[in-house]
């Protein structure tokens, strides 16, 4: 394969193929689920769960804010719009990565669907009820306990979800992203109670000469340096 030379500090285009893997059962929350459950787990229109992007992409962003803070940057404080970059020379670099109310991020997130092995059948196999108990956070009484329940996904195999991300990207902001994926180890809800626990894999491939070329170890280290 050709090698190929990425622009340290300019935009280029990245494609994305990412492969999330859960070893605990997950919940993440949503809408269109069965109403007699308080956590439901989000479902698309055949009942099989997905991570949407928005979920992913907000962690995402969260993670590399953390990480670019950690090594000295400015960050605009989100998630008051106010507070958030408005464009011109000023950009902090999240920001030019993800965007804020008043400018377009450059890295495009697509729903995560769930890889289905034959081991899991045609249909969407039903889901689990966990049942936990929560307490007031005002008032730390046992008349104010509550029952409440979670839906969980578990199906008796492991779950891989999988999509295809675009963006364009300098190679020193395509190193952030990717290690903010690497920074994630759970998602969705009852981490503490050990669910979603997870481990992000990414297949990153650069657009160059008329193809795509896969990012190089060399390449990233480049990408690193620049920080
Ligand atoms: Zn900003």
């Amino acid at each position: 394969m050709a090698e190929t030379t990425i622009p340290v500090d300019e935009p280029t285009a990245f494609r994305l193929t990412l492969r999330l893997h859960f070893e605990t059962p997950v919940n993440i929350g949503g809408y269109g689920a069965p109403t007699f459950v308080d956590r439901p787990f989000r479902r698309d229109r055949n009942g099989w769960p997905f991570i949407p992007a928005s979920s992913l992409k907000g962690r995402l962003r969260h993670e590399c804010e953390r990480l670019v803070r950690a090594l000295g940057y400015r960050v605009c404080r989100g998630p008051n719009p106010r507070e958030m970059c408005r464009g011109g020379d000023d950009v902090c670099p999240i920001c030019r990565i993800w965007g804020s109310p008043w400018i377009a991020g450059n890295i495009y997130p697509a729903d995560l669907v769930l890889e289905r092995p034959p081991g899991l059948g045609e249909t969407a196999p039903p889901s689990d009820i966990r049942y936990n108990v929560s307490l007031s956070r005002r008032r730390r009484v046992a008349e104010e306990a509550r029952l409440f329940t979670t839906e969980l996904f578990l199906p008796g195999i492991p779950l891989t979800f999988s999509g295809v991300w675009e963006a364009r990207l300098s190679l020193r902001e395509l190193v952030l992203v990717e290690a903010g994926l690497g920074a994630i180890t759970a998602l969705g809800r009852g981490k503490t109670g050990g669910l979603g626990w997870c481990t992000i894999r990414v297949q990153t491939e650069a657009w160059s000469q008329g193809d795509w070329h896969p990012v190089t170890a060399a390449d990233r280290a480049e990408g690193r340096a620049a920080w």
